[in-house]
């Protein structure tokens, strides 16, 4: 225990404060469990943010990380690079995309979808139409682009001005969407489902209709899938829900099960407009990440895979609509496959404090709703466990059983 202590106020002296860190210190994992560094061990409903579809410690991952670790480690895109080119292949034959860009965050993937944009209306000679609208409660990243495409101002405050040529409308809002484009628009931006901003499923044909939008006015439809991505949502991308394709779509999170990575992807008409010079990383899609994304995707895509996590979605929500029953604090219950929230009429940090403290981490966004978004390859034992905590956290938070 003094040694976590020792750690934790070493953190404070020499790592930026950028954090509201828990005073815990995770030392290692088995599938959907972590364990801290006294040796308590947790039932993970995080799952690094959403960022290890795999769970904890799975030896076939560590094991492809390890035998290209030996091989190459990183050569630069100056490179071809064949682990990047067959999950190139795979991600591609497995979705709407024609190609492919590599990053290493989510941010970054949108980073490069809005240049994308912008660069795509330029080749058309369309010089004035460089304008992308968002939607409120989004989440785009941190960076500054990003974070001005981000529709939520608590994020952006004390980093102004915002990067230009961004505006939001509401989630939902067909209307307001409509009113909002002109002919400077290149690209609506939108998450499928979205996650920070409080698990907010779009409503009934919301997505259709903002895919007609784009299809009247030419503008792009870019879907930020770094979040409902990589089969969360019981599909391997989560625009397969709605019947409809975008023309971009950003992924990071659980790409490669952990690894650091994130990727654009694009039609060919789209893509076409990025030529050599025109974007860049020195890390993006390198060797190791790539060999960790294989394995992640190779997984997602097998027999069962995606199968399973629809059914522990469904099982999952099917609980949550029961205890929604029971608490009148629960106001609302929302999600798909294994992204579920419940949005609660009080603030839910106490409830994650004391879910905590029975062994199960689950975290809190928006102020008031409660994230559930465990490893993919969660079972119904450990589903049954959280649910049981969560029951006795619900009761201790003051919600009167009705
Ligand atoms: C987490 C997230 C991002 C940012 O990803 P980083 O890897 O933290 O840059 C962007 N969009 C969505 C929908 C996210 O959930």
């Amino acid at each position: 225990m003094s040694e976590t202590k020792e750690f934790i106020s070493l953190n404070q002296e020499c790592v930026f404060n950028t954090y509201g860190r828990l005073p815990i210190m995770l030392v290692e994992g088995k599938g959907s469990r972590v364990t801290d560094s006294n040796g308590k061990t947790y039932l993970d409903f995080i799952a690094g943010i959403a960022a290890c579809p795999l769970g904890h410690g799975n030896i076939g991952l560590a094991d492809a990380i390890y035998a290209q670790a030996k091989k190459l480690i990183h050569v630069s895109n100056l490179f071809h690079i064949e682990p990047q080119i067959e999950l190139a292949k795979l991600l591609t034959d497995n979705s709407f995309a024609d190609k492919v860009f590599f990053c290493n965050s989510g941010a970054e993937a949108n980073e490069g979808a809005i240049k994308l944009a912008r660069k795509y209306f330029h080749d058309r000679g369309e010089h004035a139409r460089f304008h992308v609208i968002t939607m409120e409660n989004s989440f785009h990243g941190r960076t500054l682009a990003t974070l001005a495409a981000t529709g939520q101002t608590k994020y952006r405050q004390g980093f102004e001005p915002p990067v230009e040529g961004f505006s939001h409308v509401p989630f939902g809002d067909l209307g307001a969407l409509r009113n909002a484009m002109n002919p400077g628009t290149a690209a609506v931006l939108v998450e499928p489902i979205q996650g920070e901003g409080g698990v907010r499923m779009p409503s009934e044909g919301y997505l259709e209709g903002v895919r007609a939008i784009c299809d009247e006015t030419g503008a792009l439809l870019i879907f930020d899938e770094v979040q409902t991505g990589m089969g969360r949502t019981g599909k391997l991308f989560a625009y397969e829900n709605f019947g409809m394709t975008p023309d971009v779509m950003t992924l990071a999170k659980g790409i490669a099960g952990g690894f650091p990575m994130g990727a654009l992807l694009a039609t060919n008409r789209v893509a076409n407009s990025f030529s050599p010079g025109n974007h860049a990383s020195t890390f993006g899609g390198n060797p190791l990440a790539c060999s960790a994304g294989l394995f992640v995707f190779n997984k997602i895509i097998s027999e069962g895979f995606l199968r399973h996590v629809l059914e522990m979605g469904a099982y999952l929500g099917s609980r949550l609509d029961e205890l929604k029953s029971r608490y009148d604090i629960i106001k609302d219950i929302r999600g798909l496959g294994l992204i579920r929230g419940i949005d609660l009429s009080i603030p839910g940090a106490d409830v994650v404090t004391s879910m905590r403290d029975m062994g199960v981490l689950i975290n809190c966004t928006a102020d008031t709703v409660l994230r559930f978004i465990p490893p993919l390859i969660v079972n119904r034992t450990e589903m049954d466990e959280m649910l049981s905590a969560l029951d006795v956290a619900l009761d201790r938070a003051g919600g009167s059983q009705t």
